[in-house]
């Protein structure tokens, strides 16, 4: 593939600036990625529809990526067209009890939004990194609420650029997952809330407490990407993972966390392999003593 070429041409049908060989590493919480063919932030819908179209046409791989929050991604990196979302489709209005938000809107400012109004609903998810529309393709969640609770409707595109309505009900949510999960087809435009009225003061003090809490229990000072495993049915994958003795495991310059055994953090260099290499053995320990396999929660990426 003549990158240069097809970058041009693609160029010539956006206002994103498209780049080259761009590393992911700066575009994933966990500062882990090789790079990207081509790479691109949409300004707007229509930017993000021509990439789309262009790339069906040409038959270029699109791999859309959110605040790159939930991702593990190669260190060979990732083969035709990264679309970020974060930082690109960025509208949002609040109309009474209803709020709608463009894929792009980071979630913690959305949450900032809703609560300076009073409302009540989305309060849960003020600590949890990323955007609008990975938040619904994971069905992100924390301290009892998730998106399935408000979530009404999703507006997604196709690669030909047409559009699908997605109610709540159609959307299939379950545990850290949506019908869209995987759904290569299609991309999240906009996703619109029903919240209810609530007290400001009182969802002010709920969300200071849950930003607390974070700060207290997690890792925050090295970079990672949230949980790594799922919760099996009845078990928290913190408590098996640091019953096995897992705390501090290293691999390269991935750890397992001291602070939050669930967590594994770059502590400077990281590879995708050192942490697929970590992953493998805390999955081989837990099943060996407690016969459960632990499911990433993370999302792998290229290779
Ligand atoms: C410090 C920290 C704390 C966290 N805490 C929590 C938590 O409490 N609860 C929780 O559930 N998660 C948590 N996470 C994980 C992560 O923030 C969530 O899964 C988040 O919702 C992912 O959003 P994102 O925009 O970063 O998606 P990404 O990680 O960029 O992408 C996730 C998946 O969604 C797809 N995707 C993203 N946007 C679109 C779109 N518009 N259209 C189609 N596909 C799309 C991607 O292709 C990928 O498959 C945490 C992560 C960190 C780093």
């Amino acid at each position: 593939m003549d990158l240069k070429k097809i970058a041009k041409s693609l160029q010539s049908q956006v206002k994103g600036k498209i780049k080259i060989l761009e590393a992911l590493s700066r575009h994933t919480t966990w500062q882990i990625g090789g790079p990207a063919d081509l790479f691109l932030i949409p300004v707007d819908r229509s930017d993000l529809e021509n990439a789309v179209k262009f790339c069906n046409l040409e038959n270029i791989p699109v791999t859309i990526i959110g605040g790159g929050s939930n991702l593990l991604i190669s260190d060979q990196g990732v083969r035709g067209l990264v679309i970020k979302l974060a930082g690109g489709l960025k509208k949002w209005e609040i109309n009474g009890v209803e709020v709608r938000a463009e894929s792009g809107v980071r979630l913690p400012f959305l949450v900032r939004q809703t609560v300076n109004e009073g409302l009540q609903g989305l309060e849960f998810a003020g600590g949890i990194p990323g955007t609008v529309g990975g938040a619904v393709i994971m069905n992100a969640g924390a301290h009892g609420g998730s998106m399935n609770q408000v979530v009404e409707r999703v507006v997604a595109m196709d690669k030909k650029g047409q559009l699908k309505y997605f109610t709540n009900e159609e959307l299939g949510f379950s545990y850290r997952s949506s019908n869209l999960k995987h759904r290569d087809d299609l991309i999240v435009l906009e996703v619109s809330f029903k919240l209810t009225q609530g007290n400001r003061e009182e969802l002010e003090a709920a969300l200071k407490r849950y930003l607390l809490s974070r700060q207290e229990k997690q890792p925050w000072q090295f970079p990672n990407a949230g949980s790594v495993f799922k919760n099996p049915p009845g078990y928290s994958a913190g408590w098996l993972i640091e019953s096995v003795g897992a705390k501090g495991w290293q691999v390269g310059k991935a750890q397992v966390s001291t602070k939050h055994a669930n967590f594994i953090v770059n502590l400077g260099g990281a590879t995708c392999q050192d942490v697929l290499t970590l992953i493998e053995k805390i999955q081989k320990t837990v099943k060996e003593k407690y016969d459960i396999d632990l499911e990433p929660e993370i999302i792998t990426v290229g290779g």
